[in-house]
């Protein structure tokens, strides 16, 4: 079965082509997608700089100046079956197109079919997720311009932390919020669950036996507890401004501070969201960078706010653990993933440090190692700890994969 993924982003689009010939590819370590594609209109006024990898290796870029994202798309398309980037030879080979669709709200708690209702349903949650999910329909109605009739599935960020139950999902505001919709929803679902997944999977242990907490620390930046196979607490909220300090976001902050920078400093809601979206986090406290690399290079270098900004991570981090720690009891497995959790050993030694009392024990070689997918943990560790590699769009594979099969 030939599988499109597209996973959007605000200023970016990755899409990537699997095959799958049957259920075995599940057992193992993700394959190579056959083709995948990069569109940025991030960083140049006007243009989309598209790049194209296919598991031949071969590398194609080019420059569009920016027309919409499906005049975009339908081009991108068309490399799966021109010359240089050949993988297939017509689109009417592509079997179905899997979505990552950042909002759900309470309605979808796992992936389905796109409808007409799906659709609307999806719009209908933009005034939750305004930079995400006008993008994500886009993106399902550019695929509808370009390949028709198609089999389309929406694979929901929230829809793994769907079952948090009511005393981690209420906000203690008054209840009316939570009855206008107003609750926490959690994000990075796909990764959340992927990585617990393949950690059940390297333990050989049923997923559903275990307890586990994922820290996935990218750019953003999100912890999830996990017992009987799903999500019991998380991290981010109503939106994905709560919890960890984040490379541009602050993470929780006492909400008094907004009050008080909306009526004392004359701020608009504009600017608050800006300051707390863009200008916060690693990069807010530096005044350097959200990069974690340079904050790191720039802390070993003496510089004190990239210091700061790394000790506030480490201590928040830490503190969110501990809370994740709170709804499971006991703790089978440690998970790092993304960008910061996957390539930073310090980062998950100075996580890993605060729960030796737990008999938590990193291994010092196989943590600098920089591998993925492996336990780190030391052979005497109570708990295990993995470094995995996220692969959201492999995850968003497996449901198409599942959801289609399951129709026949
Ligand atoms: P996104 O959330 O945008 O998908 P990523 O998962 O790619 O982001 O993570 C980006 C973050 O990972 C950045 O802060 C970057 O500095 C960090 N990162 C990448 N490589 C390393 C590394 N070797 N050491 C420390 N941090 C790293």
């Amino acid at each position: 079965m030939k599988i499109l993924v597209l996973n959007a982003g605000s200023s970016s689009q990755k899409s990537c082509l699997y095959d799958i010939t049957d259920s075995a590819h599940f057992g193992s370590s993700p394959p190579q997608p056959l083709w995948e594609s990069l569109v940025d209109w991030n960083r140049r006024q006007g243009i989309a700089e598209v790049k194209i990898t296919t598991a031949r290796g071969t590398v194609l870029e080019r420059e569009l100046s920016t027309q919409t994202r499906s005049a975009v798309m339908a081009q991108v398309l068309d490399t799966l079956w021109q010359e240089k980037t050949r993988v297939i030879d017509d689109l009417s080979e592509i079997d179905v197109v899997g979505h990552r669709v950042v909002h759900g709200g309470q309605q979808y708690c796992k992936s389905v079919i796109v409808t007409a209702e799906v659709k609307k349903a999806i719009a209908d949650l933009a005034s939750f997720a305004p930079l995400h999910n006008p993008i994500n329909l886009e993106g399902i109605e550019a695929i509808e311009q370009a390949l028709g009739d198609i089999p389309q599935v929406a694979v929901f960020d929230t829809a793994f932390h769907s079952q948090l139950p009511l005393a981690a999902a209420v906000y203690p505001g008054p209840y009316a919020w939570f009855e206008q919709g107003i609750r926490r929803y959690g994000f990075h679902g796909i990764s959340h669950q992927y990585c617990a997944r393949r950690a059940a999977q390297l333990m050989g242990r049923p997923f559903e036996d275990l307890r586990l907490i994922v820290c996935h620390l990218g750019n953003g930046c999100s912890l999830s507890a996990i017992r009987d196979g799903h999500s019991v607490d998380t991290t981010m909220g109503f939106t994905p401004l709560e919890g960890l300090m984040m490379g541009t976001r602050s993470g929780s902050i006492d909400p008094g501070i907004s009050i008080y920078l909306l009526r004392q400093e004359g701020y608009t809601a504009d600017r608050l969201e800006r300051v707390l979206n863009q200008e916060s986090g690693l990069k807010g406290i530096s005044g350097l960078s959200a990069d974690m690399r340079q904050i790191a290079t720039g802390a070993a270098a003496g510089n004190t706010r990239a210091q700061l900004a790394l000790d506030v991570f480490i201590h928040r981090l830490r503190s969110a653990m501990g809370a994740m720690l709170a709804s499971l009891d006991r703790l089978d497995a440690l998970v790092f993933t993304a960008g910061i959790g996957e390539n930073s050993p310090s980062i998950r030694a100075a996580a890993c440090e605060a729960f030796q009392c737990l008999g938590l024990q990193l291994d010092p070689i196989e943590n600098e190692r920089h591998p993925v997918d492996v336990d780190i943990a030391a052979p005497e560790s109570a708990v295990r700890i993995f470094t995995i590699h996220t692969q959201e769009d492999w995850a968003i594979a497996q449901d198409c994969w599942h959801l289609i099969n399951s129709q026949i």
